[in-house]
This record gives structure tokens, C-alpha cells and sequence, in this order.
């Protein structure tokens, strides 16, 4: 690299040190960020020449792999044929033909899509749409339940039926009651459900959950059997279940989405990081016909009065259905081969007297170090350094170590990734 080059690098990244804030950045104590000029399949290229592989596709968005051309292809094309349009009053054929292919691709019974920006906002929209539904039905049930640990975004409905904790602590006061049932993994969740539906049933508008997998929460993984138990008493009780697939959708768990995965459909279901294989913000809401219904009316104050000023943009559209064509065979392939090495590799690592509770579902993979529990323990920044100077893109949750790979990374990245994980544990 020529140095005029390098000072091109060092100049921006100063600007970025005076002028940006960063998310979920302690700005007084983080190390400085890695500066990124390109990517490549699961490898990120830095500034200074080094080449990262990228072992949590860049906060589990990235699918199939970064600059996937194909994605790209359909991005340029869309951008120079149609870039934005109000999508209240008009349409496209972007927004409609992904609509189609989402409701082909998600579980039995999902019919109509509401598209927004990201997985808070498809949360939003998934919560908004319960609370309403019922209210235009002339009954009041202002209660939510959701599950302890839960992680469901970072706008006020979404943190509303987030657990409380570190992220939410200063705006707790202001997100209202919601029904906190125990996490899967630890507690009797049916059972309290149950007790919740003969103590308050009638009050109930909704239960959301992540299916089987809770991400931001610590990478709990939850079973099949408990979900179907849940969406049992969703459905008897007839409370609207919602299915926060923004991390868990697109195969991520090995499946399509995850409640395939457990043979559910719910009323309701959000998706988004991957939906666009990782290359542009979308979120979709996903919902049956019965909840549509429910909003179609001579009555004006019964429509969803939601949307965001690049709802369903043509260009994001675009790049979800170039996504979608990707995850054919022998993607699903490629997901069983990131699996197969996962269970490899953790079988190896369970042996370590530091490595509790291993953990895999589809292509990811998951344990805690023993001993250092918590978001703020400062472990995961030991770890996520330690992997930086050895080529790995890591992003511990605290003492929750996890491995989410892009589609596309192979049997040896893989290898790599596990060895810098192993050596970190014998050096510290
Ligand atoms: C990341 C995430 C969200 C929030 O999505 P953003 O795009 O970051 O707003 C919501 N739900 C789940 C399960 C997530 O993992």
C-alpha cells in the first residue's frame, strides 16, 4: 500500500473518531474500531491490509456472504430502473413479487406482508398490529406476554417486550406492563402460561417469542416441544402468537425459518437481518388473513396507521428477491456442512474445564466461559481483541461465546475460527 493511501486511511478514520457515535459503543473505554474498506464472501479487508474472517456475519445479517454478486446484480439494476416510490397509494413490482415469494417460503396460513426498515420496526408493526386488532374488535386487552431474556429490538415497543436489563434499564419506567413468562431454559414457561391464561386470559392480545432460539438474550437454545406447547395454548385461548424470526429466519437454524422447524404457524411473524442476504435494511411483518381482516373496514379508524418513509423501498425489495433465489440446495447443503463442523468443534471444546453448556442449533453455535457471567463481564472484550490480532471477527455477549457464520464460509474457516477460540482459552 503506497502511503498516500495510508494517510487517505488515517484521515478518515479520524473523522470517524471526531465525528460519529457509534452503536452500543462505550465511546469513554472502547478500543477503536476496526476500520473495514471491503468484503468478500465470509472475509473483511481492513485498512491496513488484513483480512478478518467474519465469524458473526456483521451482526448476524450477512447470509450467504458479503458482496454476494448476484445480490448486487439485482441491486444495481433496481436502482437504475426504479429507486423509491410512497408505497402508500402506489405500488411495485418489487414489493409485490417478494410478497408472493415470502408467503411461499414462511409457515401455513401467513398470507399478507407489511414491509418496514428493520427488525425493530417488524417488531413494531407485529406489536402495533396486535394491540389493534383487538381494539377493532371493540375489546380491550392491553396485556402483552413475552419471555425473560427476551431480545426483541431497540424502539420502545420492541424494548417494551425485551427483557429488562442493562440495555433497557434507563427507559424501564416508560415501557409499560408486559407479562414476563420464565425462559424455556430455565423455568417452567407452559406452566406459567397457563396460570397466566386462567388469571388474566381475557386481557391477553398477544405472546412473542423467538422461536427456539433467543439471540441478544445469550444464544439460548429452547425445544421444539415447548414451542409447540405454547402456540397450543396461543391458539385454545385464542391469543395472537408472534414469531420474532429477525435473527432466527432465512436458515439460520438449518430450516427455512424456525418455526418450520417445530411445525408451528403463527398469527403473526417478523423477520428481517437476513432477509435481504445482509446487503440492505428491510424488515418484513408477516401476517394471516384473519389479523388482515381484522383491519379492513367502512370504519377509517380501524386501518394500521403505520409506516416509515422508505416502506418496501424497490431497491431492498430488489436485493430480498435475489436473496431468496440463493437459498436453494445447495445453500441449504452449505448450512449442514456449517453444522457438521460446529458439532466437530464443540465436541472437542466441551472437553475445556472453561467452555459450559455448548450449545448448536443450525449454523450456530454457542457456550459460556466458566465463571464470568453477565453482558458487562469483560471477558467477551478479551476474547473478541485476542481473535482481532488473529484474523477472526468475534463479538462476545459478556461471558456468552458464539459462532454465526455467513453460508458461504468453509470447513477450514471454520477450523481457523475454532483454533483462535482454543488458543484464547489456553492463554488466558
Ligand atoms: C436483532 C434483532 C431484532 C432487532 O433488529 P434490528 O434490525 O437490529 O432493529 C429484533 N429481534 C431479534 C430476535 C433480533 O435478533
Amino acid at each position: 500500500m503506497s502511503s498516500a493511501q495510508q494517510n487517505t486511511d488515517r484521515d478518515w478514520t479520524a473523522l470517524d473518531a471526531r465525528y460519529v457515535w457509534h452503536p452500543y459503543t462505550q465511546h469513554a473505554t472502547a478500543p477503536l474500531p476496526v476500520p473495514i474498506v471491503r468484503a468478500e464472501g465470509a472475509r473483511l479487508h481492513t485498512a491496513d491490509g488484513r483480512v478478518l474472517l467474519d465469524a458473526i456475519s456483521s451482526w448476524w445479517v450477512t447470509l450467504h456472504g458479503h458482496a454476494n454478486p448476484v445480490i448486487a446484480q439485482a441491486i444495481a439494476d433496481q436502482a437504475r430502473t426504479l429507486d423509491q416510490v410512497i408505497f402508500a397509494g402506489c405500488t411495485h413490482e418489487p414489493a409485490a413479487r417478494l410478497a408472493a415469494e415470502l408467503v411461499a417460503l414462511l409457515p401455513p396460513g401467513l398470507t399478507r406482508v407489511f414491509l418496514s426498515d428493520d427488525g425493530s420496526t417488524a417488531v413494531e408493526v407485529a406489536v402495533k398490529t396486535a394491540f389493534q386488532f383487538w381494539s377493532n374488535r371493540g375489546q380491550r386487552r392491553p396485556l402483552i406476554a413475552a419471555l425473560e431474556h427476551a431480545y426483541h429490538g431497540d424502539t420502545f415497543g420492541a424494548m417494551r417486550v425485551s427483557a429488562r436489563g442493562v440495555f433497557t434499564a434507563p427507559f424501564d419506567e416508560h415501557l409499560g406492563e408486559v407479562a414476563r413468562l420464565p425462559d424455556p431454559t430455565e423455568g417452567d414457561t407452559v406452566g406459567a402460561f397457563r396460570t397466566l391464561i386462567d388469571q388474566r386470559g381475557p386481557e391477553l392480545a398477544a405472546l412473542i417469542v423467538e422461536p427456539l432460539l433467543m439471540g441478544a438474550g445469550g444464544m439460548r437454545m429452547w425445544p421444539e416441544h415447548v414451542l409447540r406447547a405454547l402456540a397450543e395454548c396461543c391458539s385454545k385461548a385464542r391469543i395472537l402468537l408472534i414469531a420474532d424470526e429477525v435473527l432466527t429466519g432465512f436458515g439460520r437454524t438449518g430450516p427455512l425459518f424456525a418455526c418450520a422447524r417445530a411445525g408451528i404457524a403463527p398469527d403473526i411473524l417478523c423477520v428481517s437481518k437476513g432477509i435481504t442476504g445482509g446487503m440492505l435494511p428491510l424488515g418484513a411483518t408477516a401476517t394471516t388473513e384473519k389479523v388482515f381482516d381484522g383491519f379492513r373496514s367502512t370504519d377509517k379508524r380501524h386501518t394500521l396507521f403505520h409506516g416509515h418513509s422508505y416502506t418496501a423501498n424497490p431497491i431492498s425489495c430488489a436485493a430480498a428477491r435475489a436473496s431468496l433465489t440463493l437459498l436453494d440446495n445447495s445453500s441449504a447443503q452449505r448450512r449442514e456442512n456449517i453444522e457438521h463442523a460446529h458439532r466437530e468443534h464443540m465436541a472437542r471444546l466441551a472437553a475445556h474445564p472453561r467452555v459450559r453448556n455448548p450449545r448448536i442449533l443450525g449454523t450456530v453455535a454457542a457456550f459460556d466461559l466458566a465463571g464470568e457471567a453477565g453482558y458487562l463481564s469483560p471477558v467477551g472484550g478479551e476474547l473478541a481483541s485476542f481473535a482481532l490480532r488473529n484474523g477472526v471477527l468475534l463479538r462476545p455477549m459478556g461471558n456468552v461465546v458464539y459462532v454465526l457464520p455467513p453460508y458461504c464460509t468453509t470447513a477450514d474457516d471454520l477450523a481457523m475460527i475454532y483454533r483462535v477460540i482454543e488458543r484464547f482459552l489456553e492463554w488466558r
